[in-house]
């Protein structure tokens, strides 16, 4: 297989208030190739919009990040500063934040919304060829190019979440994180929205990852699905062996709480809740909650292994002597 667009090792960022420290990703790995679409799921609180945000660089104090890097195309995202790391951010990495749509500028036309980060990264341009650009990528996301006379207010919701798709791609980057990238929408615009998403990113050749916590949305979205719980990665395997054959009991747990339309099953909840990043539990920090817990996993922390070349899962009881691969 060709190398990674992206190589995520070891990264970990943690939150440090009042003297204590939680860590909201904890030495999370993982590789994503151009093209690739990758979904990270969990429940709130579990450092999934933490990891998105320090890929991007964006995270704030009092989040910092201990260790690890991040390697795009090449260059580590976690050394670059100043200009270097401006000039990288949404030419070569862009994101889709959480509620983007509703902090689109009010008092800017989306034309000059959507000119700004070309005349910020390429100074040479005209403004012709920066309106035809702009006239272009409307397109490219489903909408008229006479949207970029409209302000923010006058357009839907599903349209203004396509113009921060547009912005996300006006550069052309290799990655495209999404952080939540229809939450605010009905469930029909939604599909619609993350079609848009997928069409564009294939046009350009992006890696895309998106975070998530609507795993149907995901089943249908991305080629791979990781599991994060209490900031780790708990399982990462391509999505059809996901959900045919889920190896973590958490993962496992998921799937058994979506409802089938294909089956008459029990639909099962996940008993208790996702622990504080200050007061996770002694060794795996599922342990409370995982229905095959061992006396190992309370004193033992397990590593990420794995299982295959394509597949890593972080549990005691699963490797690739008994997982049925
Ligand atoms: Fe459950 Fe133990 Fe696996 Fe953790 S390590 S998920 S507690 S079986």
């Amino acid at each position: 297989m060709s190398e990674p667009l992206l190589k995520v090792r070891d990264l970990t960022v943690s939150y440090l208030i009042k003297g204590e420290r939680g860590r909201a990703a904890d030495n999370v790995s993982f590789d994503l190739h151009a093209g690739e679409r990758l979904g990270i799921v969990g429940e709130s609180g579990s450092g999934k919009s933490t990891l998105a945000l320090a890929l991007m660089r964006l995270h704030k104090p009092p989040a910092r990040i201990e260790a690890g890097s991040a390697v795009l195309d090449g260059t580590d995202l976690l050394t670059l500063e100043g200009e270097a790391l401006r000039r990288f951010r949404w030419s070569q990495i862009s994101m889709i934040p959480q509620g983007a749509m509703n902090s689109l500028n009010p008092v800017m036309r989306i034309g000059v919304l959507m000119a700004d980060p070309i005349r910020a990264h390429e100074k040479g341009w005209s403004g012709d060829r920066i309106r035809a650009r702009v006239a272009e990528t409307l397109e490219s996301v489903g909408l008229n190019r006479s949207v970029a006379d409209l302000y923010p207010h006058e357009l839907s919701g599903g349209m203004k979440q396509r113009v921060c798709i547009a912005l996300a791609i006006i550069l052309k980057p290799k990655l495209i994180v999404a952080d939540e990238p229809t939450s605010a929408l009905d469930v029909v615009v939604q599909r619609k929205v993350i079609e848009t998403l997928k069409d564009v990113q294939k046009q350009i050749g992006a890696g895309l990852i998106m975070i998530g916590h609507d795993m149907g949305l995901m089943a249908q979205s991305v080629d791979r699905l990781a599991v994060m719980y209490a900031g780790r990665l708990v399982e990462n395997a391509p999505i059809r062996r996901f959900f045919r054959d889920p190896l973590h009991p958490y993962s496992q747990l998921l799937i058994s709480s979506l409802p089938s339309p294909d089956e008459v099953r029990e639909m099962k909840g996940i008993p208790g809740a996702q622990p504080s990043l200050f007061k996770l539990p002694s060794g795996c920090a599922f342990h409370p909650r995982c229905p095959a817990v061992q006396p190992r996993c309370k004193v033992e922390e397990p590593l990420s292994r794995s299982i295959t070349a394509e597949r890593d899962v972080a549990c005691h009881l699963v490797s690739p002597e008994t997982a049925d691969v």
